[in-house]
């Protein structure tokens, strides 16, 4: 394995190498919580089943694991992560949101209409998804199960997320918004709605907003979409090998990866470069070298490629499945970041949304350790997350 510290002499050793290599570490293996964390979140899409967590003020989401050898430990100020009793980082900001004590006039707990994720405010709008429950299934979604649990509701409605979004911008900092929607047999697959709901939140507390949705049927759509407010767009492939999309995502295997590309360049001229993202996850049996030529291609378009480990999901079908090694994500994170150092990428000209957070991945933390430019800064303190039910 490449490591980032080894490659370099100790005194060329950044902080950012240390950190990135720590927490591409915790990815992998989990962390084990000996203290409260407030801020873990379980079930649903995206970055659920995970503990969310600022490690020397860089945003993570890290799985919890009884097994792990790090551990997370309350200190006299604050917590830590240890291994083997020594301390390794610093650990803050995991006390419960604010506004999630607030209710609707009507009586629904903010907490059910959306979450904070460290700084960012995310929530699944409609948390349905016409490829749920049958053989359509995501493998790694879990859009269903926090339903099924109680803790969302079916259905937020602009006015919900626009008094939701100022709350948690006032009481917690949050900066940025991601909208999610499970995706739906309209031909603008959800996106409008979902783009109803980032304009509500824009109007009322003036963040910027990332929205996410499947590849609509007619690309008239994206300028229906930007002509709501939006800044940023997801549209998520998810994996860049036809052959286990064509497992793990059947859906989108029958929608197509070229589809993706069509749609993806639109958006851009429509959006921006690097405002623009998909998810692409690493650990579902893909060829690492394709994924990579991929994202390469998706770069050359001005679309960045938000690489993330695995993140099995209780209630998931893939729920039992292994988070890949650090071993294996390293260097595909480390061929990733030098495409987008090239093309100038990064959190900053992702603006909002899962790309500007950071958090559920190491990627930008490589690029920063591997690229120290001002195209690679951003992602740390400024602002994470995957949301996903990752249409
Ligand atoms: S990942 Fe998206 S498209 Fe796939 S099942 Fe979940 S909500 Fe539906």
């Amino acid at each position: 394995m490449t490591d980032l510290l080894t490659e370099a002499p100790p005194s060329f050793r950044t902080s950012e190498a240390r950190i990135a290599e720590l927490i591409m570490e915790l990815q992998a293996v989990g962390l084990r919580m000996e203290t409260d964390l407030e801020t873990t979140r379980t079930g649903g899409a995206g970055p659920s089943d995970s503990g969310m967590l600022w490690i020397e003020g860089v945003p993570v989401t890290v799985p919890p694991n009884s097994a792990s050898p790090y551990a997370l430990r309350a200190e006299d100020d604050g917590q830590g992560v240890y291994r083997d009793g020594v301390k390794l980082a610093s650990v803050s900001g995991t006390s419960r949101p604010r506004f999630y004590d607030l209710t609707t006039a009507d009586g629904v707990p903010y907490h059910q209409i959306a979450l904070l994720h460290l700084d960012s405010l995310a929530s699944t709008v409609v948390q349905a998804c016409n490829y749920w429950g049958n053989s359509d299934q995501c493998a790694f979604c879990g859009i269903g199960v926090s339903l099924a649990s109680g803790r969302t509701i079916a259905r937020k409605t602009p006015e919900m997320l626009a008094e939701v979004a100022l709350a948690a911008r006032d009481l917690d900092g949050a900066v940025d918004a991601t909208l999610t929607t499970g995706s739906s047999v309209a031909p603008d697959r959800g996106a409008l709605y979902v783009s109803r709901c980032a304009e509500a939140v824009k109007n009322a507390a003036g963040l910027p907003v990332e929205v996410q949705f499947e590849p609509p049927r007619d690309l008239v759509v994206l300028e229906q979409v930007r002509d709501h407010g939006v800044d940023a767009v997801g549209i998520h492939v998810e994996s860049f090998d036809p052959a286990v999309l064509a497992q793990v995502a059947p859906g989108k295997f029958r929608t197509g990866i070229d589809t993706y590309f069509r749609t993806w360049e639109r958006a851009v001229e429509l959006f921006g470069e690097g405002r623009v993202s998909t998810y692409v996850i690493l650990g579902m049996g893909e060829d690492p070298e394709l994924t990579v030529e991929m994202c390469r291609r998706a770069v050359d378009i001005g679309v960045y490629p938000f690489v993330v480990p695995l993140r099995p999901v209780a209630g998931s079908l893939m729920a039992d499945v292994p988070a890949p090694s650090r071993e294996y994500t390293e260097p595909i994170y480390r061929k990733v970041a030098g495409f987008l150092a090239q093309r100038g990428l990064g959190p900053e000209t992702a603006v909002a949304g899962c790309a500007r957070c950071q958090a559920c991945s190491s990627l930008n933390l490589v690029q920063k350790a591997d690229h120290p430019s001002p195209c690679a800064s951003g992602g740390g303190a400024a602002p994470l997350l995957q949301i996903g039910p990752r249409p």
